[in-house]
């Protein structure tokens, strides 16, 4: 076992989950199998408390998280984290910290850590959250085990939904393919009627912000940062990257489960005027902002760079007009 791991991946895809259940495992006090955990014992019952109720009730277990909207992991929460790790266990044999959103830790933070990580002691296991290996400081990344988490297959994800809630089976395949694979935040779209709305309203201003001139796009990008802190921001980036994706794959003739196949019309329409390439530039310029979202670009200018690079679109099927391709503002 390493002293440091990191867990990356996309949000929602459940590196959180994983890094509990990974020190429920090492914490267990009375392992079924070597690895395993019995969900029984004192310690596994904190950590379930912690899971399911977010309580932080272990005793060596301290789960770090970035700190209000736009603050971010600062560097107190790291010196008093170190000073615990330096002290001898309570219960078992480890006591493990838990950084959630690594990523949004301040420079001085970061740095704060890395001592730690250098001369982690004996007892010490720190299990760090973030996007991507790209988005924590380099010096910090290469000082952790990096396991990166995929999403799961659309369909393997909404089989499984579909079990646990057997009376939502429509909405559980729906929001298995919103999700793109990710289990927590498919939950999170079953569990919670605003992430939903939220999700399909991000979903709805594509085609409005495809017909619209720049000066409507940037009063848009205004509008939408100030209602979301900078993480809230990477949310609806992922929703249109995900949009993109699939009018990627249909402009490239693929013949691939969508991500939101209750679009098609509106994604054909939008392959048949954009050439792939563009389609490709817009993705692949999404992707990019994701990162640099993490690296206190302005989220203001950044959602404008986002959008300015987003085509105008001429006219195009919405999913509630079946018959006739509104007009659009032209281009
Ligand atoms: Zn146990």
């Amino acid at each position: 076992m390493h002293h440091a791991y990191l867990f990356t991946g996309p949000p929602g895809v459940g590196r959180r989950t994983l890094a509990l259940r990974f020190a429920q495992a090492v914490l267990c006090e009375d392992p079924p199998t070597p690895g395993a955990f019995c969900r029984r014992c004192r310690s596994c019952r904190y950590l379930e408390a912690m899971l399911t109720r977010d309580e932080d009730v272990h005793p060596d277990v301290s789960l770090v998280r970035p700190r209000g909207r736009a603050l971010g992991i600062q560097v107190d929460q790291v010196r008093e984290v170190r000073q615990i790790l330096a002290r001898s266990p309570r219960m078992g044999r480890y006591r493990v910290a838990i950084f959630t959103d690594f990523d949004r830790a301040t420079p001085a933070a970061a740095n704060a850590l890395l001592k730690t990580l250098e001369e982690p002691g004996d007892s010490a296991l720190l299990l760090l959250t973030a996007t991507s290996a790209e988005t924590v400081l380099p010096t910090v990344a290469s000082r952790c085990e990096q396991v990166l988490l995929r999403p799961m297959m659309i369909e393997d994800l909404a089989r499984a939904l579909v079990q646990r809630f057997p009376q939502e089976e429509d909405r559980a395949m729906h929001v298995a393919a919103w999700a793109a694979g990710r289990p927590g935040y498919a939950l999170r779209l079953l569990r919670d009627a605003d992430a939903y709305a939220r999700h399909a309203a991000w979903l709805e201003d594509i085609p409005r912000l495809l017909q619209s001139p720049m000066w409507e796009r940037f009063a848009y990008a205004r509008q939408l940062v100030k209602g979301l802190s900078r993480s809230d921001l990477e949310k609806p980036l992922l929703v249109w990257a995900a949009f993109w994706r699939d009018a990627l794959h249909l402009s490239m003739g693929h013949f691939l489960p969508l991500f939101h196949p209750e679009r098609r019309a509106l994604l054909e329409s939008l392959a048949r005027q954009i050439p792939a390439e563009q389609v490709y530039g817009v993705l692949q310029h999404l992707l990019d902002a994701v990162v640099r979202l993490h690296r206190y670009v302005n989220p203001r200018l950044l959602l404008e760079d986002v959008l300015l690079k987003w085509p105008r679109a001429r006219a195009l099927w919405l999913p509630t007009e079946q018959e006739a391709p509104v007009a659009g503002l032209g281009g």
